[in-house]
């Protein structure tokens, strides 16, 4: 008995979500929908087909998409053995490779060329903080089954476009060219030798990165390498003909749409998979998290994922920093009004006339909350009256014994006047969008 009365005083400890994972609350929600909605607007102005893969991928996927020797794959993946058949899978740390995957499983270049687009959320195990977290969202586009340089051009405004729709202050552009895999290979070896040279001043990572991914090397976030990438031999300086011209043409391109970019040739991307034309968008408003957007061409990837070769490009932004942007930008939308009618009842019979209004009134599309007591009882019109009120409604329609008793309501203007009239209950929903009309006029 002692032990069942101590159980029941105790208090539940409460369980916390993981870190550097995050709830999205109501209050941010319409932000979301926001920037979602302008996506959506979009794709669809280019002609992009919303493609969905699961938030689970074999962790094949990703180590063959994204390569052995990165970031995610070497330190940032939620990998982990299905208990039931042993199977390896992985929270997908991003969203190319899985599109690849899905584009090759379900033959979808069968017919030609794709535009593909996605949105969701990603997973990488790194240190949160501002603009870097655990669970991430993701936007971004793939063509596939393009060679050309109008497609990078193509993808390059389409995100201009987006960046100036969200009214995003501050972004530039940068460019390089990855050029082809010999050219990469004897730029590689130049870059080795330079690196060795200078092997004292490698950290630990790029000690590891010269034997295996050395282009990798010129990614290094570290301030005390910096230096020494700065000098390194630069891959541009190994272009042949051909990506040079790729990369002049997409450079002309975007010159005659206006896009301003600037070339940096120490740009190479995190992911092992690109050629040719890479680029990210950055921003100095964000700190150290300033890259809101990147992307490139990853012709060799899908035949290396399996599928008959074609070439590709594409990019993706991080939707957390680009909100966080928009905020410093002040071009966030102001949060949306609530609904547009609230309905207040005593219980009882009143309940049953008001949840019917209730419906009728959303069957015809207007937005309605029908008070329900907390203590599942009753509560005063009066503390009614403060939920009305705060629920951003225009219009209050109140059904007390009174009231029911003539077969009538109350319709309450909430906003300008305070004005107060009954009208039959027959007569609620036509009321109702007369005020509500009158109100927009
Ligand atoms: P960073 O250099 O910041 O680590 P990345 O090169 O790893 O970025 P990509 O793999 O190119 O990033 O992903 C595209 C975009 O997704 C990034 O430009 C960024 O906006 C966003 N992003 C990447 N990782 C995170 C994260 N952990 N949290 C929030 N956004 C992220
Ligand atoms: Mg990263």
């Amino acid at each position: 008995m002692t032990e069942d009365k101590n159980k029941k005083t105790e208090k539940a400890q409460k369980i916390n979500g993981v870190r550097g994972m995050n709830d999205l609350l109501p209050a941010d929600a319409a932000q979301w929908a926001h920037l979602e909605h302008v996506l959506r607007d979009l794709t669809r102005a280019y002609g992009y087909e919303f493609l969905r893969t699961p938030i689970v991928e074999a962790t094949a996927v990703f180590q063959r998409g994204i390569g052995e020797v990165t970031d995610i794959v070497e330190k940032e993946m939620y990998s982990f053995e299905d208990r039931l058949n042993g199977e390896q899978l992985t929270l997908r740390p991003e969203g190319t490779a899985a599109i690849v995957r899905s584009v090759i499983e379900n033959n979808l270049l069968y017919e030609g060329p794709k535009r593909l687009w996605y949105t969701g959320p990603m997973f990488r195990h790194e240190r949160p903080q501002r603009g870097r977290y655990r669970q991430f969202h993701q936007f971004g586009v793939e063509a596939m089954g393009f060679a050309g340089p109008d497609v990078d051009a193509e993808i390059i405004l389409m995100g201009q476009r987006l960046w100036d729709e969200l009214g995003l202050k501050g972004v530039r552009l940068e460019i390089n060219s990855l050029g082809q895999a010999d050219e990469r290979a004897l730029h590689r070896a130049a870059l080795v030798k330079y690196f060795e040279q200078n092997a004292v001043q490698l950290d630990d990572d790029s000690q590891r990165r010269l034997l295996t991914n050395p282009l990798r090397i010129l990614d290094s976030k570290n301030p005390v390498m910096q230096a020494l990438i700065e000098g390194a031999p630069r891959l541009l300086d190994f272009l042949g003909d051909e990506s040079l011209k790729h990369f002049n043409a997409v450079q002309s391109l975007l010159k005659a749409n206006n896009i301003p970019c600037k070339i940096n040739p120490r740009l190479v991307r995190g992911l092992d998979y690109y050629n040719l034309t890479v680029f990210e968008w950055v921003t100095d408003e964000l700190g150290a998290q300033g890259t809101i957007a990147g992307g490139g061409r990853y012709d060799p990837l899908i035949e290396r994922m399996g599928g008959k070769a074609a070439p590709a490009c594409g990019w993706a932004m991080g939707m957390e920093r680009v909100l966080e942007l928009m905020k410093v930008s002040g071009s966030l939308p102001d949060t949306v009004p609530g609904c547009d009618i609230f309905v207040l009842h005593q219980g009882g019979e009143t309940l049953i006339a008001a949840m019917i209004i209730a419906e009728r009134l959303r069957s015809a599309g207007i937005d309605t909350i029908l008070f329900c007591p907390p203590d599942g009882q009753s509560a005063s019109f009066k503390s009614q009256m403060k939920k009305a009120d705060a629920s951003g409604a225009s219009y209050a329609v109140i059904i007390g014994p009174d009231e029911l008793a003539k077969n009538e309501a109350q319709l309450k203007d909430l906003r300008s006047s305070g004005d107060q009239q009954a009208v039959a209950l027959d007569q609620v929903l036509e009321a109702v969008i007369d005020a509500l009309v009158g109100a927009s006029e």
